[in-house]
């Protein structure tokens, strides 16, 4: 039934070289070929997004609404497909991948109320001033504007929030930017389905047909091309460092550079502190550990990281959360690959002796199949190797003992960049807490007290994302609302008359504005 095609100007079609898709549960072959996309299909694909933009992004914001709603409907009218090839192609289970049908459906739904409230195009009018002196103001009107077609690249580990029609996507389209997605080749057929959905919504909204494309792809050149054709105006990308800062350089190094947000991981630091270890370590534990395998831990906000004063009440938080983690059976990854870097990590960690091992992840079961490990290593010598901050992904910990307030301090100053971090705090916590705010604050794009940070709410007052390495672009979220400023550019308009301005900026429009420096 699956094609292994790509989808572009409306049409499935193949172009390139080819791959095969594998079950990592029973390494069995799931698609025989899957077509990956060489620069020629690629800049097929590009081309058909730039015919489609100028009436893509004239539509109405009731017109791309609809069409985000009809999206919704196409692909709760696939959800049993869906779970059934996304549980085969990632192992995730049939809970979870239900559960993440109804986060895709719901964040399109949500752009589109958004787009329809209005307040995201930052509409701005100084009225003329024809008599100040010394000089007459014109009337000058700004609004943000849909940036161009955008590129965007799915992520292994939510094959369907954070892919085909995932959050990146669902914002572009709703600012009015066509997409272009470059198909994680982990999820090949789940991606095909989604792309399918998105295209049966095109036509009953009569969109441009170049409004949505998919390519797919195994190899680097495809995401390469992607990046630097000179009609994609943005991207929107998710997965490890190594491949983001790659693609962020060939973006930024392009002759006409272009924003690239990528949201590229974390350890998320755990701050324990001493009132709540006092009072219910044991309780803490065995809940850290349930967030640190939720997933096989393949989260970019997998709390990888626990900072607390070396003590009894610590000893007590590490025996449960092992004891919890060693009760969790071996889980299967999503890719061959990344069993295999989480499997080397740990051994490379075990090693190099420089943390106490915990807990060890023993490889057992299918090639694919992994276990909790966890280090525990005194703050000095986190502090003395960069290579114990690094996120190993997948169900894995440090544990970093300090001796004092003091150190726990420095260990927060020497953070790099982070999606999160969390406080677990008592009441009486708050006089320890409130030195290490502002230098958390400077690390992290959301900062939590006592819940983990798994579990990412898609609402309008969401932040995900963070300093580097976290992010690419400090300055944005990939979930929540606030997601659409990355895919919109601002343009003023002066002296224009009525009729030439965008509708949302005339004088008597609906949409909420900033007029003469009054909010309406
Ligand atoms: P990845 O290796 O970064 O790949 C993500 C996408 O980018 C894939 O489509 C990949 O295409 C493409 N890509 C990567 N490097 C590229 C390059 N140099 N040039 C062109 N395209 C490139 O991530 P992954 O496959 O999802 O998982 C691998 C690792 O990523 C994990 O072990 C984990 O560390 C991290 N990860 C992080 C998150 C997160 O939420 N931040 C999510 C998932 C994974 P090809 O495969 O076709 O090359």
């Amino acid at each position: 039934m699956l094609s292994g095609k790509h989808l572009i100007d409306g049409a499935w079609v193949e172009g390139g070289s080819t791959f095969k898709t594998v079950s990592p549960a029973t390494g069995d072959v799931l698609q025989e070929s899957v077509w990956d996309a060489d620069q020629a299909t690629v800049a097929k694909a590009a081309e058909a997004a730039e015919r489609a933009f100028a009436a893509y992004s004239a539509t109405s914001t009731a017109e791309r609404a609809k069409f985000l709603r009809t999206i919704a409907d196409e692909i709760e009218a696939r959800g049993a497909a869906l779970t059934e090839t996304a549980n085969k192609e990632t192992a995730l289970p049939e809970a979870r991948l239900n559960g993440e049908r109804g986060r895709t459906t719901g964040q399109l739904r949500l752009f589109a109320d958004w787009i329809e409230e209005g307040s995201c195009f930052d509409v701005r009018i100084d009225r003329a001033m024809p008599d100040r002196q010394p000089l007459p103001r014109p009337d000058i009107r700004l609004m943000l504007k849909a940036i161009g077609p955008v590129g965007v690249f799915g992520a292994s580990n939510f094959p369907l929030a954070f892919s085909t029609a995932g959050g990146d996507t669902a914002s572009a389209l709703a600012a009015g930017c066509p997409v272009v997605v470059k198909g994680h080749p982990a999820h090949a057929g789940t991606a095909e389905l989604v792309a399918e959905a998105i295209r049966v919504a095109i036509e009953k909204c009569g969109m441009p047909s170049g409004t949505f494309g998919l390519i797919q792809g195994a190899s680097q050149a495809s995401g390469g091309a992607l990046v630097t054709h000179p009609l994609i105006k943005a991207i929107g990308f998710t997965g490890s460092l190594r491949g983001g800062r790659a693609l962020f350089d060939l973006a930024v190094s392009r002759p006409e550079p272009i924003p690239f947000y990528g949201e590229l991981g974390s350890v998320n630091p755990t701050f324990l502190l001493p009132a709540a270890l006092g009072s219910r370590a044991a309780e803490v534990g065995a809940g850290w550990a349930q967030s640190l395998t939720m997933g096989v831990g393949q989260f970019c906000t997998n709390p990888g990281l626990v900072i607390a004063i070396a003590g009894p009440d610590l000893d007590t938080f590490t025996n449960a959360a092992c004891e919890a983690l060693g009760a969790v059976p071996a889980q299967t990854m999503l890719t061959a690959g990344i069993a295999k870097a989480y499997q080397s990590a740990i051994d490379a960690r075990i090693k190099n002796g420089k943390a106490n091992v915990k807990l060890k992840g023993v490889a057992e079961g299918g090639a694919c199949d992994v276990s909790p490990a966890v280090f525990e290593v005194d703050s000095a010598t986190w502090l003395a190797n960069p290579d114990l901050h690094e996120e190993v992904f997948g169900p894995s910990a440090v544990i970093v003992a300090c001796p004092d307030a003091n150190a726990v301090l420095e260990v927060a100053k020497a953070l790099e960049g982070q999606l999160t971090a969390t406080f677990i705090m008592d009441d009486a916590d708050l006089e320890a807490v409130l030195p290490l705010l502002p230098v958390v604050e400077r690390k992290a794009g959301r900062l939590m007290r006592n819940n983990f940070p798994t579990g990412v709410e898609v609402c309008h007052a969401m932040m995900h994302g963070g300093p580097y390495p976290a992010s690419t672009d400090v300055r944005s979220t990939s979930v929540g609302t606030k997601a659409i400023e990355r895919f919109l550019r601002p343009v003023a308009f002066q002296n224009f008359l009525q009729d030439m301005l965008p509708e949302a900026a005339r004088d008597g429009s609906s949409v909420p504005n900033l007029d003469n420096g009054k909010r309406s």
